[in-house]
């Protein structure tokens, strides 16, 4: 197998594309805003952390309900300090799993000895309202209710919609970890009920990774002072100190938040939700045909595909070899995901990122090159 006539795309920086669930390819200026060393106390500095979480606020229309709190660290950092500040000693949490996202706040609730119960359903069927609400009517100690918006385990959508109805129907506290989906999928405070809202810099604001945020309904927040078991991952001790002087409590990440500043900007001259959405949407469609076309099978039907990052099963072809086409596809410009599901041997192909059709149809090209390297005519699926 030889890629010596095959071409190679790359970023405009060189790097391959990443179709991966983050970090995430992003654009030469979002980089370039890096390039400046600011002090935390630089008033520059410290207006563009303002614009920055006034933006998140705007995203789900919260203005005047909701505040946003910014956190170093990776996206698990914030679903923590999540858990950590809503849900109370004394209070019971509720956790719809249908992933590895969902599976680690249990993780977490067992880390902290958070009083939780499970509801869970398989990587492919998304969480169950009629179930939720019966344990709602059923158990009136749970106090909050957890659900991931999108699953990047699979790339499933759940229905938030519906089930932010049936908790605010029986008045308990909704948290979304919103990871993958924010600022790609709909999330508007004013029809959705939540409390908290977690999502990070590097996945669809394609910013750079570094920094997480959640974006809460402030008399809710209000209500979390004390309930932090973590000093660092206190939300509550977080916005309080950036009311008071405008600066984050400990260094703050300033080249992420350069990043993330001007990436917002992007964000908004795209188009907002619509636009940036719309991108994923067009991507993930030519990505899912042409991947049809030449025989390989989504995890999940296209009523359940969310467009963000899509599961194929794993070839059955003897030849098909999944380490030489990673690193085949890797050589071409493009890198994938394996699969992280107990459902079904697979691998993951993101539609997040700066990517547009050129890129897919990049990515789409190299895997064919690949199936010819294999000698491979059809994909066949064992099922
Ligand atoms: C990416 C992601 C996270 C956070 O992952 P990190 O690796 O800590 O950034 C959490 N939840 C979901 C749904 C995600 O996609």
């Amino acid at each position: 197998m030889t890629s010596e006539n095959s071409s190679s795309a790359s970023s405009p920086s060189g790097d391959p594309y990443l179709l991966t669930p983050g970090p995430l390819t992003t654009s030469l200026s979002v980089k370039q805003a890096m390039l400046h060393d600011y002090g935390s106390r630089d008033a520059n500095f410290i207006d563009l952390n303002a614009r920055i979480l006034e933006r998140l606020v705007d995203i789900v229309n919260g203005q005047g309900s909701h505040v946003s709190v910014p956190l170093q660290g990776s996206g698990t950092f914030v679903v923590e300090a999540m858990i950590g500040n809503f849900v109370p000693a004394d209070g019971k949490l509720l956790i719809l799993i249908n992933g590895a996202y969902g599976q680690r706040i249990k993780k977490i609730c067992d880390y902290y000895g958070r009083n939780y119960v499970v509801q869970e359903t398989a990587e492919d069927v998304p969480v169950n309202p009629v179930q939720l609400d019966a344990a709602l009517d059923n158990d009136t100690s749970i106090s909050h209710v957890v659900v991931v918006h999108c699953e990047t385990t699979s790339g499933i959508l759940n229905p938030l919609k519906e089930v932010a109805d049936i908790v605010a129907h029986h008045r308990r506290s909704l948290l979304i970890d919103s990871m993958s989906a924010f600022g790609a999928l709909p999330l508007d405070a004013t029809e959705v009920r939540f409390d908290a809202v977690v999502a990070s810099s590097n996945k669809c604001l394609e910013g750079a990774p570094g920094m997480g945020f959640c974006v809460a309904r402030e008399s809710a927040l209000v209500e979390t002072e004390g309930n932090s078991p973590s000093l660092v991952l206190d939300l509550y001790d977080q916005w309080r100190a950036m009311q008071a002087n405008r600066q984050w409590r400990f260094t703050p990440p300033t080249h992420v938040l350069l990043a993330f500043d001007q990436a917002l900007t992007e964000y908004f001259e795209e188009g907002g939700v619509g636009g940036r959405g719309g991108r994923y949407r067009s991507n993930c469609d030519l990505l899912v045909t042409g991947m049809r076309e030449m025989g390989f099978k989504t995890l999940l039907p296209d009523e359940l595909q969310a467009p963000i990052i899509v599961t194929f099963h794993m070839p059955s072809n003897p030849e098909f070899d999944f380490e030489a086409f990673y690193d085949g596809l890797k050589q071409r410009g493009y890198v994938i995901y394996p699969g992280k599901l107990t459902v079904a041997d697979s691998f993951r192909m993101g539609c997040i990122g700066r990517l547009d059709g050129e890129q897919i149809q990049g990515a789409l090209d190299a895997v064919a090159d690949m199936l010819r390297c294999f000698g491979i005519d059809r994909i066949t699926q064992s099922e």
